[in-house]
């Protein structure tokens, strides 16, 4: 049972990869993938001494024992469709939360495999997920061209010029991403001053997270569902590029039709 929900995910992500792929948001290795696969995992044993053990930076207190599928670094998104079990890992976090076994892989296949790069800010959003009892499980980060356009357009850079224009743009927006998009100004990727920078934005309840520049972070139950809220954007950024070059500045919806949007779909 715990096994067939496992693959399930785990042929979710590789569906998803290949969907990034198509779009054109994953050339060479861009991009990263992590669920939380702790539930799934029930009273699995795991002699852990047999796998082995990564030391992070950093201790996630909140992730002591639990388990992640997180893609490797330096790996193809079309790879990872294909074959995601050569091309990501299932990691086991120790007891104290500040290092990391792998567990999915045979010793062999070790010397050319390290989780994402990205790892700081994976595990600092599922650390803040797991310790405010979130319901969100997935963190996926991609590139969509788009939506990295507009950061580079200096009116943009601010997360209520960005959301006003993306809200703007189809209804869609609004209603399924109410609270809009965090922007985190450029900062070194792979870092810890961006995974920091990134938790503030889903501390303040935010599920999409924009890094100037770079790309986009966004939560989900699973990740499809994250996937739809940076889909949805992106459409925004695209109907906004596609009016500015027919010469015209798109008008966006107006603050009136913008409530009655709220009324209409987002009242309890
Ligand atoms: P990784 O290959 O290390 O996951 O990095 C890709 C990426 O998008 C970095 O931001
Ligand atoms: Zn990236």
């Amino acid at each position: 049972q715990e096994n067939k929900k496992i693959a399930k995910t785990i042929t979710e992500v590789a569906g998803l990869a290949n969907y990034l792929w198509q779009k054109g948001w994953a050339e060479r290795n861009a991009g990263n993938i992590s669920v939380n696969l702790s539930e799934m995992m029930g009273d699995s044993e795991f002699e852990l001494e047999h796998y082995p053990m990564f030391q992070l930076e950093r201790s996630y207190d909140a992730l002591a024992n639990l388990y992640f599928f997180v893609t490797g670094t330096g790996k193809r998104m079309r790879d990872l469709a294909i074959n995601p079990m050569n091309n990501a890992c299932i990691i086991k976090m120790n007891k104290k939360g500040n290092a990391y076994h792998i567990i999915s892989m045979k010793k062999r296949n070790l010397y050319n495999f390290r989780p994402t790069s990205e790892l700081p800010t994976h595990l600092a959003v599922h650390n803040l997920l797991v310790s405010t009892g979130s319901k969100n499980k997935a963190v996926v980060h991609t590139h969509p061209n788009e939506l990295v356009a507009m950061t580079q357009i200096p009116r943009f850079q601010t997360t209520e010029m960005l959301n006003k224009t993306l809200w703007g743009m189809h209804p869609e927006a609004f209603v399924f991403v109410p609270r809009g998009v965090f922007m985190v100004p450029y900062i070194l990727p792979g870092s810890h001053k961006i995974a920091d920078a990134t938790i503030e934005g889903f501390k303040n309840g935010h599920e999409v997270v924009i890094w100037e520049k770079h790309g986009a972070f966004a939560i989900g139950e699973t990740v499809s569902d994250a996937f739809d809220m940076i889909d949805i954007l992106s459409k925004s950024a695209q109907i906004w590029f596609m009016a500015m070059q027919s010469g015209n500045e798109p008008e966006g919806l107006n603050d009136d039709q913008l409530l009655e949007l709220k009324e209409a779909f987002l009242k309890k």
